[in-house]
């Protein structure tokens, strides 16, 4: 039976039969997995400690059928600071969830897996701000993903409008996929002028680069986005 070790970060856990769980994991390598984690709960299991969502570390997986159990799992980093704040836990959460809907089996993707872990440490270990780090992370994640709101012309006739602010005219629409001048979209939420530069600051920068105060419209722009984005169909029938 092949064996495949990996890293990897627990997204999402079920429990199943008495002792047992089935663990959606997030590698670099392989992208979506899902594993059945035999006698998981027993207080004496070896690999006890990728029990939960958050549980990052060198997984060992026996793959048979098409279905991968977990044989070993190291723990390297778990966030537990994060279960010690609720808001931080919720943003930490929408960033896990985020990246369940993006990834998909076999498809490696580690500049998600660095971005994901980078933004779960900065929530655990620093007091940055959440919201903002969770903005970073999705703006990040939908650039990688080729599904970020276009900032710099407009979503439907390609007009630039890096010049238009203060924005009075622009306005945001999911599904032209981005902002849209006023002639495009005249009806629909407008965007505020300091929103639209901070996402045009935030589009290139690192987790740590310095940008202009974070707005909080920002933040539930990307949202809207991404939620409006559904995410592409899963491909495994075996969800846990
Ligand atoms: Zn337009």
């Amino acid at each position: 039976m092949p064996e495949l070790e990996t890293s990897a970060i627990v997204l999402r856990r079920s429990n199943y039969r008495d002792w047992d769980r089935m663990l959606t994991l997030f590698s670099p390598d392989y992208g979506l997995i899902d594993a059945v984690a035999r006698g998981i709960r027993r207080p004496s299991a070896r690999i006890r400690t990728a029990g939960e969502p958050f549980a990052a570390g060198q997984a060992a997986l026996v793959v048979s059928g098409g279905r991968a159990t977990l044989s070993g799992f190291e723990l390297t980093e778990g966030f537990y600071p994060l279960r010690e704040d609720y808001g931080r836990l919720t943003l930490a959460a929408y960033a896990l969830n985020a990246c369940g809907r993006v990834i998909q089996p076999s498809a490696p993707d580690p500049e998600l897996f660095a971005l994901l872990l980078g933004t779960l440490g900065r929530l655990a270990y620093t007091d940055r701000d959440g919201d903002e780090l969770l903005a970073r992370f999705l703006l990040t994640m939908m650039r990688g993903e080729g599904i970020a709101p276009t900032v710099r012309v407009c979503a439907k006739c390609g007009k630039d409008i890096t010049d238009d602010v203060p924005a009075a005219g622009l306005r945001v629409s999911v599904p032209e996929g981005g902002i849209c001048c006023g002639a495009c979209a005249p009806y629909g939420r407008r965007v505020r002028a300091e929103t639209l530069e901070w996402l045009r600051a935030a589009e290139r920068a690192e987790l740590d680069d310095v940008l202009p105060p974070f707005v909080s419209g920002a933040g539930d722009l990307l949202r809207v986005f991404f939620e409006g984005y559904g995410g592409r169909p899963r491909t495994s029938p075996r969800r846990g």
